[in-house]
């Protein structure tokens, strides 16, 4: 983003570049303004409009109680990871780092990711997958 001259802020915190909702400025100058400027002269034009780009301007309170509930989400979806046992195929829901074993094979259970991972690693997955860079 800044070297495309689009310094980012966080619309909380404006002074830094990170946080839960960002932003961005066009640096004038900046590779970005320059490239735009050209285009547009060039007599480029979009033909579409967007209803409105700006960051909502949020009171201290609207700011926490969004705060409060993107906490609450995280640790929803966290608390929400189902897990299954492979011999009886029983399933219980946890956090995602919770170890669980079934209560009627006494046998580890497994998530998706797990299921997946261990396949991988046995050479059984029958898709490509793409490496993450
Ligand atoms: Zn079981």
């Amino acid at each position: 983003m800044l070297s495309l001259g689009l310094p980012p802020y966080a619309v909380r915190e404006p002074e830094k570049m990170t946080g839960i909702r960002v932003s961005h400025t066009v640096q004038e100058g900046g590779a970005f303004d320059v490239v735009c400027g050209e285009l547009l002269r060039g007599g480029f034009a979009l033909t579409w409009t967007h209803e409105s780009e700006a960051a909502p301007h949020l009171t201290e309170e609207e700011l926490e109680e969004e705060k409060q509930q993107e906490k609450r989400k995280t640790s929803k979806a966290r608390s929400k990871t189902p897990f299954f046992c492979e011999k009886c195929g029983g399933k219980a829901w946890a956090k995602d780092t919770a170890r669980l074993v079934c209560g009627q094979c006494w046998m580890p259970m497994h998530t998706e990711a797990d299921v997946t991972r261990s396949r991988q690693n046995a050479g059984q997955d029958q898709m490509p997958t793409r490496k993450s860079a």
